[in-house]
């Protein structure tokens, strides 16, 4: 038995660990990709169902126009991508559309803004959403850029039972991608959100042109979080025409299926998501990032504003991969 595998047997159903080195989380990232694979396989059939995926929808409540200046974001108003600034949707066009969403097997819903941070008023009216997503019996996530303690604690009230705020890199790299808001101000954003009881969903961005150092730099930090974020969504870039990462030449896929594989070997009780960038993927590199302990996916045409592939195609890929949909995997709402 090789040293590595020895390793596997130890770390598999282990609890999770926050004390990972930049140097380990390096050394997975240069392990041989069968070995790597093995042991990503290991970890995550000690914790989950390696058939189970839970399906996610993400819809924009309000897109375009946000003030900050995320390098690979279409939705900021410092760059000229297309996307037209709209205001908040009412109450009742989101709630037809979490109605379509369960319909279409979705547990969870998520519900995204462009914002800098949410204004009061705003604020009442995305409770008002969070509640009535709630009672159609669906998870309910939000993602509305930075919180106070205080909005967090009222957005817990409401009936949230996810915050997305992403890392979005590695501390080093942050600064090349985004001058708004600091590193610093997410970690802040983060920490009220735990504090209020939301579960965190965080995870980060690859392909940017940030170096394998700098997803060295990244995962170490989420598996640093304490405790680890319940979900952890690794995107790809999706290169749009008239933002500053546009032209980023494309990251090998292969890299892609480390970075999940390592994320899941690192944060072993948390779901990993297949994010962003999915569109142009290959099925096969999806199927990898499956076998590497991807257990969460985001469902539907559109990722905000970008495309995602259509749920025909999903359904058609999780049958021939013999995959299927977990229903909630919040204990709140399974009644445990
Ligand atoms: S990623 Fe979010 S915060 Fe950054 S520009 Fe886009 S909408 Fe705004």
């Amino acid at each position: 038995m090789s040293v590595a595998q020895t390793t596997t047997a130890d770390e598999a159903g282990a609890k999770p660990r926050h004390d990972w080195t930049r140097a380990q989380v390096r050394d997975l990232f240069e392990l041989p990709f069968a070995e790597l694979m093995f042991r990503a396989q290991t970890v995550h059939r000690a914790n989950f169902d390696p058939s189970a995926v839970q399906i996610s929808t993400l819809l924009s409540i309000k897109t375009g126009g946000c003030p900050e200046d995320c390098a690979y974001c279409p939705q900021s108003a410092s760059y000229d991508t297309g996307v037209r600034a709209e205001k908040l949707m009412p109450l009742e066009a989101v709630l037809r559309d979490a109605r379509a969403a369960r319909a279409a097997g979705a547990s969870r819903f998520c519900m995204g803004a462009a914002w800098r941070s949410p204004k009061e008023r705003d604020l009442k009216q995305v409770c008002a959403m969070v509640g009535g997503v709630k009672a159609l019996g669906l998870e309910t996530c939000a993602t509305l850029g930075m919180l106070s303690a205080a909005q967090a604690r009222a957005l817990k009230a409401a009936g949230l039972d996810y915050y997305n705020h992403n890392l979005d890199t590695s501390p080093e790299f942050y600064g090349d991608v985004i001058a708004t808001r600091t590193y610093a101000d997410r970690l802040d954003t983060l920490a009220h959100v735990r504090a209020a009881g939301i579960a965190v969903c965080c995870g980060g961005i690859v392909g940017m042109g940030e170096t394998r150092e700098d997803r060295v730099g990244m995962i170490t930090t989420l598996a640093g979080l304490r405790p680890h974020p319940e979900s952890v969504p690794i995107n790809m870039l999706v290169r749009v025409a008239g933002t500053p990462l546009a032209e980023v030449p494309r990251l090998d896929p292969i890299e892609f299926v480390r970075t999940v594989a390592v994320a899941r070997i690192t944060m072993p009780r948390s779901m990993v998501r297949l994010s962003a960038g999915r569109e142009d993927m290959s099925e096969e590199t999806q199927a990898l990032c499956f076998l590497a302990g991807a257990n969460s996916i985001f469902y539907g045409p559109k990722l905000l504003t970008t495309a995602n592939p259509g749920r025909d195609r999903d359904q058609e890929l999780m049958q021939r991969l013999g995959m299927s949909a977990i229903e909630c995997v919040t204990p709140s709402l399974r009644g445990a």
